[in-house]
């Protein structure tokens, strides 16, 4: 269909009107993209190509209602359909998909003060040759010598006010979105780690627009320089509409750590008395609690609590405050959360969290395990002492919660710490479904509950909230074990981990159900094994994909997200339903791998004052 220049509507009238229905969950994709997704990230071969789709991905959205944030689900419908009606293959897929995410953001980005966005630039643009900069932990150093268009690229922002990174990691760039520093992103890319970065632009809904390579070879790439010019200088007033956002409640999930946390939890003991024994474990335990992590439990506490109020926050630029009672007792669902991190490693005799050294590893099992007790302590500490700051009845109720939650962790982790130690290894996928639902989801509940219950009486969102995260659960934790198999550089971890500390996974008990005996007895024979080799660890993969173990433990993921988003439909209101749908797409992603992270310690390098106190995300 060949674009005409009169009023663009006209090209696509119920395009138009499909857009705009941005109220209805976006369902299954009508067409299944091919198997693997390089499949569908084929750049457009010419300029001209390239920009029709560019025109075309405007005319699509316009007048699409921008007040809701955008999923991946909607984002890969709206390409394939705009696909279909220019002609064209689902090879570009990708490439559209980038084009009708740039047209969403875009009025919203150009409203962002250039002093508050971060551009992205990518290494591989670099002279491969000739390049001199070199390499430290906020990414490639540029020097700006003009061997290539970074220096470029890199002199234009910085003069506007960017601040500038030339490295694809996005914890770094998480860390600086949740501080607050930045509230959009202009990203230059390939189509691989755009795919990649595009589930976290997602996740905290910050305006970004993403120029792709036009190439993924890694080295001496090539960009639409004018592309990239036009919009690191775009500009503009505020757009009426502004998308709601839960950027400001993980900011706030995010600052009870940063700033709040000696307020919120005030020391027993001076900071200052290191070296007096009595404080040592306090000590361990702030700095434990300050470490790392992604603080999403204390996000869904404040995000709950918000929403039963209409979710005021997600419609805030600045940051929102909230009663100390729910800020407490968002605090004390981390600190538990934190408590139950300590025990585990322990427990999984894991050597690394957040790229570090456990806990264990550092003071020795038994300083580990009394820190984790103590930070127990704290949790149950924070929660009571909102007793004389809010509702009483309403305290009570989130404390039998929370101990709720904590006995049904304990008990999931029990069956499965018995299980390795049991001389008989027979597992099936029910056995591993109750584990998990024990494991995991008991911890979404008592995160949610808490929220809804310091909002009000709660009553009727008991039953719904605990199916709910019952299925998140169970899900979240079946995508962990096939992440498992992706292996995790940050914590050394090699694939098929799960396979050597012997866990029982669901995984394990499909393949266990699924295998011919003589790999069964293998495989069982492997768990019993401490030296396990890469090789042998290979040909279990194999052994799992012929007997379909990776394939149904997805239909699986697939069948729980689609009994938490049936009990989503029917919660009561829009705002709270909404939250629920943000979980479901946020919670179960599979993460892929990131190879070039930079260390999750530092923040970027500073071309402007920037305080470096910023909080860890990850
Ligand atoms: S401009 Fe920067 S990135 Fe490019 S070659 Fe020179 S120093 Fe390297």
């Amino acid at each position: 269909m060949e674009m005409t220049d009169n009023s663009p509507r006209d090209n696509f009238p119920e395009v138009a009107d499909r857009a705009s229905d941005a109220t209805t969950r976006p369902t299954a994709l009508p067409i299944k993209p091919p198997s693997s997704s390089a499949g569908w990230k084929i750049i457009p071969e010419t300029l001209e190509l390239r920009e029709r789709i560019k025109r075309a991905a405007v005319d699509y959205l316009a007048g699409v209602d921008r007040s809701k944030a955008l999923t991946r689900a909607q984002l890969q419908q709206w390409a394939q359909d705009l696909l279909i009606r220019l002609g064209l293959g689902e090879q570009y897929l990708g490439f559209a998909a980038v084009c009708l995410s740039n047209e969403f953001w875009r009025e919203q980005l150009m409203a962002i003060d250039f002093t508050k966005r971060l551009l992205l630039l990518p290494h591989c643009l670099k002279h491969a040759e000739g390049c001199p900069a070199d390499y430290d932990e906020f990414g490639l150093d540029c020097r700006k010598c003009g061997a290539c268009t970074i220096a470029d690229f890199k002199t234009r922002a910085e003069d506007l006010g960017y601040k500038v990174l030339v490295a694809e990691g996005t914890p770094i760039v998480l860390k600086i979105i949740l501080s607050g520093q930045v509230d959009g992103i202009v990203g230059v890319a390939c189509l691989n780690v755009l795919e990649k970065a595009l589930d976290k632009v997602l996740q905290v809904q910050v305006p970004a627009l993403a120029v792709p390579l036009l190439s993924s070879n890694c080295k001496n790439t090539s960009v639409d320089v004018h592309w990239v010019q036009e919009v690191i200088a775009l500009r503009a007033v505020p757009p009426a509409v502004q998308t709601r956002s839960y950027l400001p409640l993980l900011r706030a999930a995010n600052d009870l750590f940063a700033g709040e946390l000696e307020t919120l939890a005030p020391r027993l003991r001076s900071p200052s008395a290191n070296h007096d024994p009595l404080a040592l474990t306090e000590t361990i335990a702030y700095d434990w609690l300050r470490q790392g992590g992604k603080r999403f439990r204390p996000f869904i506490t404040l995000a709950a609590y918000d929403a039963l109020q209409g979710a005021p926050a997600t419609c805030r630029k600045e940051p929102v405050s909230f009663p100390v009672p729910v800020k407490r007792i968002a605090l004390a669902i981390e600190v538990f959360h934190k408590a139950s991190l300590v025990h585990d490693d322990i427990e999984d005799n894991d050597a690394y969290r957040y790229g570090q050294e456990t806990l264990h590893r550092q003071y020795g099992i038994a300083t580990a395990i009394n820190v984790g007790d103590y930070l127990i302590g704290l949790g149950y500490r924070l929660a009571a002492r909102c007793r004389n700051e809010m509702d009483g009845a309403a305290c009570s109720d989130i404390l039998h919660k929370l101990a709720e939650a904590h006995m049904k962790l304990s008990e999931g982790q029990g069956a499965e710490l018995a299980w390795r130690d049991a001389a008989d290894k027979t597992l099936t996928p029910l056995d591993a479904l109750k584990i998990y639902a024990l494991k995991t989801a008991p911890a979404f509940e008592a995160a949610l509950y808490a929220g809804l219950r310091l909002a009000g009486p709660g009553h009727q969102y008991e039953k719904p909230v605990a199916e709910f995260c019952r299925h998140l659960g169970v899900a979240f934790q079946i995508l962990n074990d096939l992440q498992d198999w992706d292996g995790d550089d940050d914590n050394k971890l090699l694939a098929g981990q799960d396979i050597l500390s012997g866990r029982p996974t669901l995984l394990l008990a499909l393949a266990l159900e699924g295998l011919p005996a003589p790999q069964r007895q293998m495989v069982l024979h492997l768990l019993e094994q401490t030296d396990v080799g890469v090789e042998r660890l290979e040909t279990v993969r194999r052994w799992f994909e012929s007997a379909g173990v990776f394939a149904r433990a997805e239909q699986l993921v697939e069948k729980h997200r689609a009994r938490a988003e049936a009990v989503a439909d029917e919660i009561q209101p829009d705002s709270l339903r909404e939250l629920l749908y943000y979980l479901v797409d946020n919670v179960l992603v599979r993460r892929r791998r990131q190879p070039e992270d930079a260390s999750p310690e530092a923040p970027f390098r500073p071309t402007v004052s920037i305080p470096l106190s910023l909080a860890v995300v990850h």
